[in-house]
C-alpha cells in the first residue's frame, strides 16, 4: 500500500473514531437514557471508508442497538439479499443511520433526535465521500434530499423510489437515490421486486 494511501486510510479511521467517541459520551441525547434501561449501545457505521455507496437507514432495532451493527436483523437480512443480487459485497459500502441509538419501541425518529444527530451523519458523508448516497425509507430521503438542496424534488416516496438526482458537493459530484426500507419486504413480498428492481440502478451507477 502507498505510503499517501495509508496517511488517508488513518486519517479516515481517526475522524470516524472521533465521531463513534462523541457519539458514544453523547449525553443529552434524548435516547441516551435507554441505553442503561434496555441495555443497548449506540450503532455509529459499518463498512468501508472507501466506500463507493453509502447506505442511510433510519435509525437501530433492538437487534442492531444489541450488537452496534447496523441492518443486522430482519430489514438487514433482506438488505444483504439485495445487495447480493447485484453482487455488490456488503463489506464494500457502508451502511449506516441518521439516528445513531435506538428510539423506544422501535417507533419513527422524531425530528428533534434527527435534528440531534444529523451533524454525525454529515461527518460521516464528509469523510467516506460516497459517488452514490442511497436513502432506506423516508426519513433519511427527507433529510438527505434537504441538506443537499433537493427539497423541490422531494415527493412521497412510492413516486420517487429508484431516481437518481445528481447534487454536487465539496467532494465532487454525488448521485442521489431514494429506495424503500428494506422493512416494507418483510411483510410484503412484493415490494422485495420493486426493492430488487430499485437496486438495479446502484448497479449501473457505479
Ligand atoms: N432499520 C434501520 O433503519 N436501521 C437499522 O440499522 C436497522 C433497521
Amino acid at each position: 500500500m502507498a505510503k499517501s494511501e495509508k496517511t488517508s486510510k488513518d486519517k479516515r479511521f481517526e475522524q470516524m473514531k472521533k465521531i463513534r467517541d462523541e457519539v458514544v459520551d453523547l449525553k443529552r441525547s434524548p435516547l441516551y437514557e435507554f441505553r442503561t434501561s434496555e441495555g443497548n449501545v449506540p450503532v455509529i457505521g459499518e463498512g468501508s471508508h472507501f466506500a463507493k455507496i453509502m447506505f442511510i437507514g433510519e435509525a437501530p432495532g433492538k437487534n442492531e442497538a444489541a450488537t452496534g451493527r447496523p441492518f443486522c436483523g430482519a430489514s438487514g437480512r433482506i438488505l444483504d439479499e439485495l445487495l447480493a443480487s447485484i453482487k455488490i459485497p456488503r463489506s464494500e459500502v457502508y451502511i449506516t443511520n441518521i439516528v445513531k441509538d435506538r428510539p423506544p419501541g422501535n417507533r419513527d425518529p422524531l425530528p428533534e433526535e434527527i435534528e440531534l444527530y444529523g451533524p454525525f451523519l454529515d461527518r460521516q458523508i464528509n469523510i467516506i465521500q460516497p459517488k452514490i448516497i442511497a436513502t432506506l425509507g423516508r426519513h433519511s430521503m427527507a433529510y438527505i434530499f434537504h441538506k443537499f438542496d433537493l427539497g423541490f424534488e422531494l415527493d412521497v416516496i412510492s413516486k420517487i423510489h429508484g431516481k437518481s438526482f445528481d447534487v454536487k458537493t465539496p467532494f465532487g459530484q454525488v448521485k442521489i437515490v431514494a429506495l424503500f426500507h428494506p422493512a416494507v419486504a418483510v411483510y410484503d413480498a412484493s415490494k422485495k421486486d420493486v426493492l430488487k428492481e430499485d437496486f438495479k440502478i446502484l448497479k449501473d451507477l457505479i
